[in-house]
C-alpha cells in the first residue's frame, strides 16, 4: 500500500526545515516567564527540542528548577490581590486584548508548534485563531460573575443568603504536547476571568510555542505575576502539583499521570480537574450515508495522526454493510497525504517524537500478533526513513480483547469492528474503562440521537464531533475528573462564599 506522498529528498528536506527554524523568534532559550519578565533559569539543564519531521534538535529550554518553581508560584500569589480586585469587566477586557495579541502571532506560532511535535500546519496554522476563540468566549461570563445572585431561606424566614463567587487562587496548568496552545488556553481563559493566577507547565516536546501566549499576555496588559511559565518535565510537573502555595491544579494528560496527580491532591485536599485519554467508538448505523461520512472520517477518527484526545479509534460497521464501510476507510485512508508537515495538503505528518513512533510500532505490531488484519499500513515500513513516520494503518476483525482495541494507541491507527444490531454496537461502545468521546453516524438523525445518548461519554457527536467552547467537555471513568470550556469550566476556577444576613 503506498500513500500519496509530499516530502522531498532529504537532504532538501532538512535543509528546509533548518531554514524555517532559523527564522523563529524563539530556538534555544534559557529563561522562563517568571513575574512578567524573561528571567534566566537557576540551572543549566537544559531540554531538547527535536523536529520529529527530520530527528534534528532545533531548540532547548530550561528545567526548572525547584527554585524557579518557588519563584514563579511567589509572583502568582503576590499578584493574586490584585488580579482578584479587578472587576470581571476589566479582566475580560485584558483578556480580548490578549485574543488579539495572540492572533496576531499567528504564523510563527504555527511553525514552531509544527517543528515541535509534527502536527501539520493545517492544524497549527488554526492553533491562534482558536485559542483567541477560547478566550473570547470566557471573557464573555462578566454578567455571571458580576451578577448578584440572592437567594431566600425555604423556610419564609426574614433573612437571605447572597451566593458570590472567589476565584479558588494560584492554580497550576499543566498540558500535553498535541495541542500545546489549545490544552492551555481552555485552562487559562477561564482561570484568569475567574480572577486566578497561574503558573503554567508545558510538556517537554512542546515548551516554545507557549511562549507566544506569555508574550501576548504582557503586550496586553495582563499584570506582572498573573500568568508563570516553568518548563520541564515529569520532575517539574510533580514539584508544581506538590508546591504548598498552589490551590488547584488542572491537569490535561495520560491516564497514569492523572491517577498520580489525583493522588497526590487527594492528600493534599486539593481541587483538581484532570482531562485524561480515551478510546471513543464510532457507532456506523446500517442507514449511513457513507460518502458524508468518507468527508469527515479523517478529523473523526485520526485527527492529528490519531494524537487526538477524543478521536473515534474504534470503528464498529453493522454486519450488513461491514465491506462496504470497510471499502470506504480504506480508501479514504489511503489518498491521505503523508508527508512534509510544512506542506499545507498534508494530512499525516509524523507522530510527536521517536518514543511515541516506538509506542505506536509496539501496538501495530499487538493487532498483527492478536490476529488482526490490516488492510491499510500495518507493519510497512514508514513512508520516510527518517524522521518519526509512522504508516496510517487500518485493521479489520478487530474483536474487543484484543489491545488494540482496548488501549489508547494515540498514533494514525483505526480498527474496524463488526456488530450485529444497534444493541450489540451499544454494548461494545461501551465495553472500555474510558468515556470520553465518540460519534453516531446515521442518516436519521433523531435515531442516532437516540443511540448518542445510551453511550457513557461525557461528550458524543452525530455525524461529526468537535469541541463546542460553550458545553462542557470532560471525560467519565477513567478519562478523568470535572470538565473544561462552558459555565461548567469556568466554576472548576471559582468557589462560592454564601453570605447569609437579615433581609433588608
Ligand atoms: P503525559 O501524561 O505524559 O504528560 C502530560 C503533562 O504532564 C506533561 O506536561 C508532563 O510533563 C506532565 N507530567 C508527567 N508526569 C507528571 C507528574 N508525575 N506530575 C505532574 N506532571 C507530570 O501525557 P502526554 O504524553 O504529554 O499527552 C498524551 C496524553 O494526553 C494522552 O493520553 C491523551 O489522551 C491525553 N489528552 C487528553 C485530553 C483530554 O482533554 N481528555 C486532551 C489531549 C490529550
Amino acid at each position: 500500500m503506498t500513500f500519496p506522498t509530499s516530502r522531498p529528498a532529504d537532504s532538501a528536506f532538512a535543509r528546509a526545515h533548518h531554514d524555517v527554524a532559523r527564522g523563529l523568534p524563539y530556538t534555544r532559550v534559557g529563561d522562563l516567564f517568571i513575574d512578567g519578565q524573561w528571567r534566566a533559569a537557576s540551572s543549566t539543564d537544559l531540554i531538547e527540542v527535536v523536529d520529529p519531521a527530520t530527528g534534528e534538535s532545533w531548540g532547548a529550554a530550561p528545567v526548572a528548577s525547584t527554585a524557579d518553581i518557588d519563584a514563579a508560584v511567589g509572583a502568582a500569589r503576590a499578584a493574586l490581590p490584585g488580579w482578584r480586585a479587578l472587576a470581571p469587566s476589566e479582566r475580560a477586557n485584558r483578556i480580548l486584548r490578549l485574543a488579539d495579541a495572540l492572533e496576531a502571532r499567528a504564523d510563527a506560532l504555527s511553525l514552531t508548534n509544527t517543528l515541535e511535535n509534527g502536527s501539520p500546519v493545517a492544524e497549527t496554522s488554526r492553533a491562534a485563531g482558536n485559542g483567541a476563540a477560547i478566550l473570547r468566549h470566557f471573557a464573555g461570563y462578566a454578567d455571571y460573575l458580576e451578577r448578584l445572585d440572592v437567594r431566600p431561606f425555604a423556610d419564609g424566614s426574614a433573612s437571605e443568603s447572597v451566593v458570590r463567587l472567589d476565584p479558588v487562587g494560584v492554580c497550576a496548568l499543566i498540558a500535553p504536547w498535541n495541542f500545546p496552545i489549545n490544552l492551555v488556553l481552555v485552562k487559562l481563559a477561564p482561570a484568569l476571568m475567574a480572577g486566578c493566577t497561574v503558573v503554567i507547565k508545558p510538556a517537554p516536546t512542546t515548551p516554545l510555542s507557549i511562549r507566544f501566549i506569555a508574550d501576548a499576555a504582557s503586550e496586553a496588559g495582563i499584570p506582572d505575576g498573573v500568568i508563570n511559565v516553568v518548563t520541564g518535565g515529569a520532575e517539574t510537573g510533580d514539584a508544581l502539583v506538590r508546591h504548598p502555595d498552589i490551590d488547584k491544579v488542572a491537569f490535561t494528560g495520560s491516564t497514569p499521570v492523572g491517577r498520580r496527580i489525583a493522588a497526590t491532591c487527594g492528600g493534599l485536599l486539593r481541587p483538581v480537574t484532570l482531562e485524561l485519554g480515551g478510546k471513543s467508538a464510532a457507532i456506523v448505523l446500517p442507514d449511513t450515508d457513507l460518502a458524508a461520512m468518507s468527508s469527515v472520517l479523517l478529523r473523526s477518527c485520526m485527527r492529528n495522526s490519531g494524537q487526538t484526545c477524543y478521536t473515534a479509534s474504534r470503528l464498529l460497521a453493522p454486519s450488513e454493510r461491514y465491506d462496504e464501510v470497510v471499502e470506504m476507510v480504506a480508501a479514504t485512508v489511503s489518498a491521505a497525504r503523508v508527508g512534509d508537515p510544512l506542506d499545507p495538503d498534508t494530512v499525516f505528518g509524523p507522530v510527536a517524537s521517536e518514543a511515541q513512533k516506538r509506542i505506536v510500532q509496539n501496538y501495530i505490531r499487538s493487532g498483527l500478533d492478536e490476529g488482526a488484519r490490516a488492510i491499510v499500513g500495518g507493519d510497512v515500513p514508514p513512508p520516510f526513513p527518517s524522521g518519526s513516520y509512522v504508516s496510517p494503518t487500518v485493521f479489520v476483525d478487530v474483536t474487543a480483547d484484543m489491545r488494540i482495541a482496548r488501549e489508547e494507541i494515540f498514533g494514525p491507527v483505526l480498527g474496524i469492528t463488526r456488530y450485529d444490531g444497534v444493541d450489540e454496537a451499544v454494548e461494545l461502545a461501551n465495553d472500555t474503562p474510558f468515556g470520553l468521546g465518540g460519534i453516531v453516524f446515521g442518516d436519521d438523525e433523531d435515531a442516532a440521537f437516540r443511540v448518542a445518548r445510551r453511550i457513557d461519554t461525557g461528550s458524543i457527536g452525530i455525524n461529526f464531533f468537535a469541541s463546542n467552547h460553550s458545553a462542557p467537555f470532560g471525560g467519565r471513568h477513567d478519562s478523568g475528573l470535572g470538565v473544561e470550556y462552558g459555565v461548567e469550566g469556568l466554576n472548576a476556577y471559582l468557589t462560592p462564599q454564601s453570605v447569609h444576613r437579615r433581609r433588608r
